[in-house]
């Protein structure tokens, strides 16, 4: 149903050893467990870059590497007033190939870098996904919600932004009870 490029998938250790490079840019609507946690429309796209290199490993052969950077621009809701925030995430991350799960458990912990399986065919908007995903904030919030809200009082309004009911709505109210 997809009209666009189709997904790019790599074999890892080949992308790393002739130092590969993707950039691309992918519509936002394409990511959709990303598109969960947005509100609104969702026209932006996400910028993407993955390279691939071989570098010296600790137990003296060469390991392949992934470095992935990723921007975006999402609308969340802010959980301080309800209204929409756009955030601005930024992914710049490392990524070390090893052979199996045991491996990347067992060094996980004093890397990094995150420790991925070695795949032949690795979905890299998977992947991109997966680290914008960490890069939401668990508790979305404008810097400043009042700032946000006098501009949209000021607009809607025009009445200085106070708590005040709105003079025409308190008449329209009174209206209604006469008649
Ligand atoms: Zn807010």
């Amino acid at each position: 149903m997809d009209q666009h490029s189709p997904t790019p998938r790599i074999d890892v250790k080949a992308f790393a050893k002739t130092q590969s490079l993707l950039s691309e840019q992918t519509p936002l609507g394409k990511f959709e467990r990303l598109m969960q946690d947005c509100v609104g429309k969702l026209t932006g796209e996400v910028a993407w870059s993955a390279l691939g290199s071989m570098r010296p490993s600790m137990s003296g052969g060469q390991s392949a590497w992934l470095h992935l950077t990723a921007s975006a621009v999402v609308p969340v809701t802010c959980q301080r007033c309800l209204g929409v925030v756009d955030l601005s995430l930024h992914v710049d991350q490392d990524f070390r190939f090893v052979a199996d799960e045991a491996t990347a458990l067992a060094e996980d912990d004093e890397s990094a870098e995150d420790l991925l399986v070695l795949s032949h065919d690795l979905d890299v908007l998977e992947l991109v996904e997966d680290e914008l995903l960490m890069a939401l904030p668990i508790v979305p919030m404008h810097e400043a919600c009042e700032s946000e809200h006098a501009q949209t009082l000021t607009a809607d309004a025009g009445d200085g932004g106070d708590d005040k009911p709105h003079p025409f709505a308190a008449l329209a109210a009174l209206r209604t009870r006469k008649d």
